[in-house]
This record gives C-alpha cells, sequence and structure tokens, in this order.
C-alpha cells in the first residue's frame, strides 16, 4: 500500500459550546485509529472553523489546540459569515496543505464511523466522496418531508444536486484547488462540487439526531438556503417568465376568437370584447418581455460569476526533464 497520506478534517463552528468538546473527543479517537491503521498519515489534523461564534466555542477550539497542537487546529473568523462561508473559509485554508480534507458539522449529526470509507474510497481513486444519509427516521415527519422536497423542487428549478447528500463529504487537494477558482459570492458548495467532475462515488450513512445544542436551520433560514440554491445555480425561473409570456399571448389569440365569436353572436356588454382581449393580449406582451430581458439578466448573472469555463483533468505533457 502507498504511504499514508494527510487528512484534515474541517468543521464549521456556530455556537457549538454544548457539544464541542463531545465532537473533538470522537474525532479524536477515529483519527488516533485512522493513524495506527496506517490508513491516514500523522500529519493529519483536524481544523475547527469558528464562524463568529458569541458563546465559548472559540475559547473551547484554542484550548484543544493548546493541549494538542498536532491533531487540533483552528480557525477563526471574524464574523459571523454563514455556514457555507466558513466551509469555504476551512477549506481554502488547508488545500494547499493536506491530500484530502472532509468536511462535517459539529454536532455529529454524520456517522463519524463513515470517514474510513470515504478515505478508501479516495485511495481507489475517487477525487470526490459524497456521503449520503440512507435513511431519516430520526428526523421528524416535517423536516423529512421538507428536506426531500427541497432536493427534488432543486432539480427541477435547474440546480442538480446530489439526492440526499449535505456538506458531508471528501474531496481531494486536486477538487480544492479547482474549487478556489469558483469565485462567486452566494456560495451554494452542494452544487458547486458536482460541477468540478473528476471520479467520484458516494458512501451510505445513517444520520443521527443532533447530540447537543440546537439547530441553527430552523425552516426561515431551509428556505432561504433553498431559494439561494435555486438562484445561484439557474436562470430557469428567469426561463420561465418567458415560457409563460409565450402562453399567455397564444391564449390571447384563443380570448380574441372567443370574444369577437360572443359579439357577434351578440351575447355581450357594450366595450366587454375590447376590454377582454386587451388584457390577455398585453398580460401576455408583458409577461413574454420580462422575459426577454430576464434572459439578459441571466446572460448578465452568468458573466457576473467568472465562474471557471472548464476544468482541465489532465494534461499531458513531455519535457526534456525526465523525473527522478
Ligand atoms: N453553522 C455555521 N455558521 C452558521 C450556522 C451554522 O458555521 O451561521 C454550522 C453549525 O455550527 C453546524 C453546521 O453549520 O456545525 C450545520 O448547522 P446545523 O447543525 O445547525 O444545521 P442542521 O443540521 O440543523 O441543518
Ligand atoms: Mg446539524
Amino acid at each position: 500500500m502507498q504511504s499514508p497520506e494527510i487528512l484534515y478534517m474541517v468543521v464549521p463552528c456556530y455556537n457549538e459550546q454544548e457539544v464541542l468538546r463531545e465532537t473533538a473527543e470522537q474525532l479524536k479517537t477515529k483519527y488516533t485509529a485512522l493513524i495506527s491503521s496506517g490508513l491516514i498519515s500523522s500529519e493529519s489534523r483536524i481544523v475547527f472553523v469558528n464562524d463568529g461564534s458569541s458563546d465559548q466555542t472559540w475559547g473551547i477550539i484554542r484550548e484543544l489546540h493548546s493541549k494538542e497542537p498536532t491533531l487540533f487546529s483552528g480557525i477563526d473568523l471574524a464574523h459571523n459569515s454563514g455556514h457555507q462561508n466558513a466551509v469555504l473559509a476551512g477549506l481554502m485554508t488547508v488545500k494547499d496543505i493536506c491530500d484530502m480534507c472532509i468536511t462535517m458539522d459539529a454536532d455529529l449529526q454524520d456517522d463519524i464511523n463513515t470517514i474510513d470509507e470515504m478515505v478508501k474510497k479516495y485511495y481507489e481513486g475517487n477525487q470526490v466522496v459524497y456521503g449520503v444519509r440512507s435513511a431519516r427516521d430520526t428526523d421528524t415527519f416535517f423536516k423529512k418531508s421538507t428536506a426531500e422536497g427541497f432536493y427534488k423542487f432543486m432539480k427541477v428549478m435547474g440546480a442538480d444536486v446530489v439526492y440526499n447528500h449535505a456538506d458531508f463529504r471528501l474531496m481531494s487537494k486536486r477538487v480544492l484547488q479547482e474549487l478556489a477558482n469558483f469565485k462567486e459570492v452566494n456560495l451554494f458548495l452542494r452544487g458547486m462540487v458536482p460541477l468540478i467532475g473528476f471520479q467520484n462515488c458516494k458512501v451510505y450513512y445513517e444520520r443521527h439526531e443532533r447530540a447537543a445544542g440546537e439547530s441553527k436551520y430552523p425552516l426561515k433560514r431551509m428556505l432561504a438556503f433553498a431559494v439561494n440554491g435555486i438562484t445561484s445555480f439557474s436562470t430557469k425561473p428567469l426561463k420561465l417568465i418567458t415560457a409563460l409570456g409565450l402562453i399567455m399571448s397564444a391564449v390571447s389569440v384563443v380570448a380574441f376568437i372567443w370574444a369577437f365569436i360572443t359579439k357577434i353572436a351578440g351575447f355581450t356588454e357594450h366595450g366587454w370584447s375590447s376590454t377582454m382581449c386587451s388584457i390577455w393580449l398585453i398580460g401576455g406582451l408583458q409577461l413574454f418581455c420580462l422575459g426577454i430581458i430576464g434572459e439578459y439578466i441571466g446572460k448578465i448573472y452568468a458573466e457576473v460569476k467568472q465562474r471557471p469555463r472548464y476544468i482541465i483533468a489532465e494534461f499531458l505533457n513531455e519535457t526534456d526533464k525526465k523525473e527522478p
């Protein structure tokens, strides 16, 4: 087997004082086992990203680091930037010092025992390993159905995401370096990573209940997250306006004929036909024109993002210099 590679864990933490020590303890046990079995290098680290917490979170992270500097690291963000930004901050900080990296929430909802399998899949050549929830038994019916609806709706609206995968995933150094070229401000990592490509696979795990503390994603933030995901990923809503405009314009033709027939037949009040026709025609035209403007806005939106237009998977090149 090849020499073990360096695994960094990136764990975003926002007001997680109740659960952090337990998470650190469990991760430590896992790391010790992984290092002693020769699966990962002893230079591997666990990085806690403090996302502007107002409780003792950063204090705990500092304490963990000072007790075990060769295991725990910490990144302190200047202010609360949100889960996605905190994860990205961690990833971009470690991208040059690790070989692979796993992102995981601080609340122990993701199964730590899945890490072994993720690392093995990485050694098999996968650049991205998605952690996918196999069951949602621990979630309430409400959370379960809203979350499932979320994935389906996202797909219909043009933002392709891996079903039942949140942000528990392994990425190789290579993928992190490509991710660095995505300059967008409205982050939606679970949409961005599939865009990068490369060989990838899924591992399944059972999601637990939060070990302690409470969710920072109530329904309101979940909805905001979904809207952000759709609007950061797709211009489909704009296209729907154009389509709707076209349909309304077509309906207006039918309305014209109908109004004309009823007028000829003499069933109408004075002025009814012209009012009817104008409502449909103008409504249709307005929506259609809005849609056209939307198409341009969609283009501007894509340009402003300045996403990489391609990602080179491999560069075959022979130079005079021979590899040692
Ligand atoms: N989180 C963060 N910044 C925030 C909100 C949340 O870093 O502004 C972290 C939080 O500490 C946790 C992860 O993101 O590690 C996921 O949050 P949470 O567990 O509350 O979400 P849920 O699992 O309920 O959707
Ligand atoms: Mg959680």
